[in-house]
This record gives C-alpha cells, sequence and structure tokens, in this order.
C-alpha cells in the first residue's frame, strides 16, 4: 500500500499562524496543557474571561487525537444509554446523554461564532446491526431513547437498511438524526487561531517536563521555558508523550485507532454505496466506523488490533481495514487508498469521561472515542469550573479510581482484545 502516512485531515487543514514566538517565561493565571480540543477550547474560553493564559503543546497543535479522529460529532455516550442507566440510574444516565447532545450544540456554536471553515454538517449518525439479533438491541435502545430522552432517534428495519448502505452486511440500523461530522483538523486550528486572537499565548514544541507547586500556584517546566501559573489544567487526552502526571496515567488507558482515506471515489458509486453521506458504525465490540469526506473519500476507521499507533503498527492495521473495507462494499476493493495513520484514544475502564480537580490540578480526559464534541464542551465547562462556577462540570461527583496493575503502559491490551473478539463472536 503507498499512501501517506499523515492524517487526511491533517493534511488538508492550513497552517496555524498564531503560535507564540520565543522562550516560555513570566507569570499568568492559567496554564493548559496540551492543544488538542479540550485545551484549546479551554484556552479561548479563559482568554474570553480576561484571563492571563499559556497553552503548551509538546508536538504541533491538533497533532494528536484531535486532528487524527474519525470526524464524527455524534449524540449519545460511549456506553449505551440503557447499560449506563441500568449501572448509574435514570436520572444519571440522562443528564449524560443531555451532555453529548449539549456538546455537539457546542461544537456548531464555536464553528460558527468564530467563523471557523470546517464543514460541520448535522447528517446523522447510523448505527449498523451487523447481525440479525443485534438489530433486536437496537430496537430496544430505540424505544428506551425515544421514551427517555431522545425524540431524534429513527429505526432502519432489515428490509430498507439498503436504503442508507449498500451492503449486504446489515440487517437494520438506529439512526440519530441530529449526530453533525465535521473536518476535525480545521475546526481545532480554527479554535487554536480564535484563542491566539483573545491573547492567549500558544507554544507548539513545548513539552512540560516538570511540574512544582509553589506557595502559591504551580511552576510549569518546558522544553521551551519556565512559566509560573496561579491555576493548571491538564489536558493531555491519550497521547503518549511523557509528562509527570503519574495520576492520570494509571488511570487513562490510551489504545490505538486506525483510520484510512481512500481517493476520491465518484458520485454514481457514492449514491450507490452511502446515499445518505451520514456518519457510520457498526454494532460489533471491535467494529469500524466511516464517513465521506467534502472532497468524496471514504475514510474508514477501526481498531483494527488491539495495539498502539506508530507508522509501522498503523501501516499493518491499515491493510486490515483495507481488506474489511473491501468485504462490506466490494465495489471498493481495488480502490486507492492515499492516507493511513493511527492515534491514541482516551479510554476510561467504564468509558465515562472524567474531570475535576486532582490535589490543585485540574483535568478533563476520559472522552473514550467521543471526544470531538465532548473534549470541547469540556474546555469550554473546565472553564466555567477553574472561575469558580463547580456544577459546570456533568462528571463532578465521579471517582476514579486507578486501574489495577496499570502503570502507565497497557501491557493487558491484547487479552482485552481477545475478550472483545470473543464477544463478537458469541453475541
Ligand atoms: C483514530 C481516532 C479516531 C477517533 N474518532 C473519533 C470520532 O469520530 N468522534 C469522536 O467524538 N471522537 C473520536 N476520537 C476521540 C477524540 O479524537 C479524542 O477524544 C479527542 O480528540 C481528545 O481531545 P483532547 O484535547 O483531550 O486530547 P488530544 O487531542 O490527544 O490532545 C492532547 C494533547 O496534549 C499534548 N501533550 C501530551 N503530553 C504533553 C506534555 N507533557 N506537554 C505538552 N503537551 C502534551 C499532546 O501532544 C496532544 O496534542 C478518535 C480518536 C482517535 C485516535
Amino acid at each position: 500500500m503507498r499512501a501517506s502516512p499523515l492524517s487526511y485531515w491533517l493534511a488538508s487543514a492550513p497552517p496555524f499562524t498564531g503560535g507564540a514566538e520565543g522562550g516560555v517565561e513570566g507569570k499568568v493565571d492559567v496554564a493548559i496543557i496540551g492543544g488538542g480540543f479540550t485545551g484549546l477550547s479551554a484556552a479561548l474560553a479563559l482568554a474570553k474571561r480576561g484571563a492571563r493564559v499559556v497553552l503548551l503543546e509538546a508536538g504541533r497543535v491538533v497533532g494528536e487525537a484531535s486532528g487524527r479522529n474519525g470526524g464524527q460529532c455524534n449524540n449519545g455516550t460511549a456506553h449505551d444509554y440503557g447499560t449506563l442507566s441500568a449501572k448509574f440510574g435514570k436520572d444519571v444516565a440522562k443528564a449524560w446523554y443531555r451532555a453529548h447532545c449539549d456538546a455537539v450544540d457546542t461544537v456548531e456554536r464555536l464553528a460558527r461564532e468564530e467563523g471557523i471553515a470546517c464543514d460541520f454538517n448535522r447528517c446523522g449518525r447510523v448505527k449498523l446491526a451487523a447481525k440479525p439479533q443485534h438489530y433486536d438491541k437496537l430496537v430496544r435502545a430505540h424505544d428506551l431513547l425515544a421514551a427517555e430522552v431522545d425524540e431524534n432517534v429513527r429505526l432502519v428495519p432489515p428490509e430498507q437498511v439498503r436504503d442508507e448502505v449498500g451492503s449486504d452486511a446489515f440487517h437494520g440500523a438506529l439512526i440519530q438524526t441530529t449526530s453533525a461530522q465535521l473536518h476535525p483538523a480545521r475546526f481545532g486550528v480554527g479554535l487554536a487561531e480564535a484563542a491566539a486572537r483573545a491573547s492567549a499565548r500558544i507554544y507548539e514544541q513545548a513539552e512540560v517536563t516538570g511540574l512544582d507547586r509553589l506557595p502559591q500556584g504551580w511552576r510549569v517546566t518546558s522544553s521551551r521555558g519556565t512559566v509560573s501559573a496561579d491555576q493548571v489544567l491538564v489536558a493531555t487526552g491519550g497521547a503518549p508523550a511523557a509528562a509527570p502526571f503519574g495520576f492520570f496515567r494509571r488511570r487513562i488507558i490510551s489504545v490505538g485507532s486506525f483510520v484510512i482515506a481512500t481517493e476520491p471515489l465518484d458520485n454514481a458509486t457514492i449514491d450507490r454505496l452511502l446515499p445518505g453521506r451520514r456518519n457510520y458504525v457498526t454494532s460489533k465490540n471491535i467494529g469500524n466506523y466511516f464517513r465521506l469526506t467534502p472532497d468524496n473519500r471514504l475514510i474508514f476507521g477501526g481498531r483494527a488490533r488491539f495495539a498502539i499507533s506508530d507508522p509501522r503498527s498503523d501501516l499493518k492495521s491499515g491493510r486490515i481495514l483495507e481488506e474489511t473495507m473491501g468485504e462490506l462494499f466490494p465495489a471498493l476493493k481495488g480502490v486507492g487508498v492515499d492516507h493511513v495513520w493511527g492515534g491514541m484514544v482516551d479510554l476510561t475502564a467504564d468509558r465515562v469521561p472524567r474531570a475535576g480537580e486532582q490535589d490543585g490540578l485540574y483535568y478533563a480526559m476520559g472522552y473514550s472515542g467521543h471526544g470531538v464534541q465532548m473534549a470541547t464542551h469540556m474546555g469550554q465547562q473546565m472553564a466555567r469550573v477553574m472561575s469558580g462556577e463547580p456544577d459546570a462540570n456533568p462528571w463532578a461527583k465521579l471517582d476514579w479510581p486507578s486501574v489495577p496493575g496499570h502503570f502507565g503502559k497497557p501491557w493487558f491490551l491484547p487479552l482485552v482484545g481477545l475478550w472483545y473478539k470473543w464477544q463478537d463472536v458469541i453475541r
């Protein structure tokens, strides 16, 4: 396979032009560590509130998960609503589901307010039943959602599923009609430019290597210099960059997810295969997600293997994804693949995000594959929390035990992968 290892999104986004020059120094109100959606959204909101903000990013802004994802900005929680309701109670599940809907609204609002050209589009999200018995589950999910929390859901029975997707592999579907898609890297670079316009100082290639408590606030040491700050927000996602953040590394499980982007497809093929041009996910545990780009490429992703993302691993996973794409859509066998990439998804053990304050450090992460909307939203919400509105944090009441035996490197991933594969066989 001859394809660029750069994410299609990063390859087709404008460069960020508002980066701060020179060394990191001085004293600020807030230092933010990490320049993905969480950090950039928080920087924008805090700077607009008048705070002096420095953001320190180890690589380039949106260079990790925020610029490498599937570009889906969906309603709904990572775990299905019924499971959450059974485990945490109906009111909590409702509040969390609504928080994800609010998060999609937040992305739309920011794109509009800041004039970010990122092709935001409420296309709807189609969950495709990969087995006949999965459709029964979708029917139950639909009924519960419609009765309790989301009237914008619709079922597609097995005999009509080909109206949505030109493939023999599926047995019905559930559509969340208000879900959206966008160009994530254009959105992220737009957020960064907006934050810089609002006077946030954004430093790229500034890896944070030290955090020391001062009598008041923190000293933050980075590869570009040192700054002292009254408050610090840790917004490091699932990125494997070395960081003095042991607490988070024992709780965040970073898992590789992988994506390919085909060459542009012709309109006739698209009308046959994906006429609604929506977001699509399959119902298996180790399933796939896909959508089209505005220039008619198919973005096709999935976990492919339970592994970390690095250039070799991405390529290996890309081959598996190309094969799966051909199985689901035989018409795409042999279509050119222009980009193959991967990234690290920030999972929590229960796939519920975490945010709050730990030993004086603020944090938000663990969006478990739903961070395009929730990371952006949590950046805004954490700006409010850090300005004295603790109720703005939808995840405030959750405890966050460490993952037993996890010290940063998720050695247990292959075992988890086998378990999920087995579940896909038997259920
Ligand atoms: C392949 C893939 C597909 C996905 N698809 C979707 C999808 O379709 N829809 C969806 O909702 N979500 C999806 N996600 C998840 C989503 O992209 C993330 O949850 C979200 O982008 C997290 O944003 P963030 O800002 O918290 O973290 P990130 O975007 O990971 O940003 C964290 C930043 O912190 C920086 N950093 C780390 N350590 C340090 C340090 N010591 N010093 C300075 N900087 C540091 C990193 O370099 C990084 O840029 C996907 C993720 C991946 C990887």
